[in-house]
């Protein structure tokens, strides 16, 4: 797999070819908030690398994403979040995936949420 792919929305925020607010950044993970949020916080948490989903994890791919995991109680913290909140990661057609770049959602703040 390439590290970017020219046609994914995911890698054109990467490379800063389209806007986000970023939450977070360093040299493999990107972090930024839904366009389209399902909650008072909802951030994707990103591989920089073009992983299309968890069907293609191998085990190089382990240390990203446990640095993806351990970050999130941090930067939900930093948002404000202080009671809970949900990770989920969609995996293909049949798990709802639909944007073709491995992503971690985390949904926070006082319910009622949209969805979830
Ligand atoms: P999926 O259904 O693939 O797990 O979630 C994809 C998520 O990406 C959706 O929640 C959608 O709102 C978000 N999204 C899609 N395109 C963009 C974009 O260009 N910018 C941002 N910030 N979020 C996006
Ligand atoms: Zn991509």
């Amino acid at each position: 797999m390439s590290a970017s792919d020219p046609n994914c929305v995911f890698c054109k925020i990467v490379a800063g070819q389209i806007p986000a607010k970023k939450v977070h950044e360093d040299d493999e993970i990107l972090v930024f908030h839904d366009i389209n949020p399902w909650a008072p916080v909802h951030i994707l948490l990103i591989p920089k690398q073009h992983i299309v989903s968890m069907v293609d994890v191998r085990p190089e791919h382990a240390p990203v994403l446990g640095r993806m995991m351990a970050l999130v109680p941090q930067l939900m913290r930093d948002l404000g979040v202080t009671d809970g909140y949900r990770q989920v990661i969609n995996t293909g057609r049949d798990g709802g995936q639909e944007v073709m770049h491995l992503h971690m959602h985390a949904f926070g703040g006082p319910r009622p949420w949209k969805r979830g």
